[in-house]
């Protein structure tokens, strides 16, 4: 039988990984994680993002995947969790990684509302020909037919992430796309700037090059305005 000493212990332990946030997030820690940095990055998310998109995640979990050496990530949304790696020392970074995470998990939800009407894709489209035209310049020949399909591909990220460099890149994007990573296909385009309404508190250069992503965002976030 245990001690109460014991199961004192235990629960202390347990509050701390297992637990709901204030607005009914479940966390779940499950591999050790640095508590400061965890607490703060969760009191960023939850105060800067209104309750009914963090509803659209159920749990955070925190260790270490398979999927994150499979695919290079440190994060992945999957069925209403957001899988994160407990190994972040940096709060800011962690935070951004979360909303980043909440982005895929409302355009999820949102899908029609964000992607129905193909304002987005046309966007993303004339930045992806735009882009397509100063990497040609570059040197960087890849077919326009590769630049038009606008969901992940393999292919196109290894230009982007490897031939080219994501550093390079920026320069390239810069003034097309809010971040280099935002060309990697149309839900990265919205999720960067999803990433970008939250975390920078001034929207007028994300307004100013991405219109119709920024309509969809203050859409969704106007919740009376969505039957669902
Ligand atoms: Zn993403």
């Amino acid at each position: 039988m245990k001690t109460y000493i014991q199961q004192r212990q235990q629960k202390l332990r347990e509050s701390q990984t297992n637990f709901y946030t204030p607005s009914g997030i479940h966390i779940y820690i499950k591999e050790p994680v640095n508590q400061t940095v965890v607490s703060r990055a969760l009191n960023m998310l939850e105060q800067r993002v209104p309750i009914h998109i963090l509803s659209e995640v159920e749990m955070i979990m925190f260790g270490w995947f398979a999927e994150f050496d499979e695919r290079g990530l440190q994060a992945y949304f999957d069925g209403g969790t957001i899988f994160v790696s407990n190994l972040f020392d940096d709060e800011i970074e962690l935070f951004e990684t979360l909303i980043h995470e909440t982005a895929h998990a409302v355009e999820k939800t949102y899908g029609y509302e964000i992607y129905g009407d193909d304002k987005i894709k046309q966007e993303f489209i004339r930045k992806r020909q735009y882009l397509h035209d100063i990497l040609w310049k570059e040197g960087y020949k890849m077919p326009i037919s590769v630049f038009l399909d606008t969901e992940y591909d393999q292919e196109f990220d290894e230009m982007l992430y490897q031939k080219i460099g994501y550093g390079k890149l920026d320069g390239y994007a810069a003034g097309i796309f809010i971040t280099s990573y935002g060309a990697t296909s149309l839900r990265e385009y919205f999720a960067t700037a999803f990433d970008d309404y939250f975390i920078n508190p001034n929207h007028s250069f994300l307004k100013k090059i991405s219109p119709a992503v920024y309509e969809k965002i203050n859409l969704v976030l106007s919740e009376e305005e969505l039957d669902i």
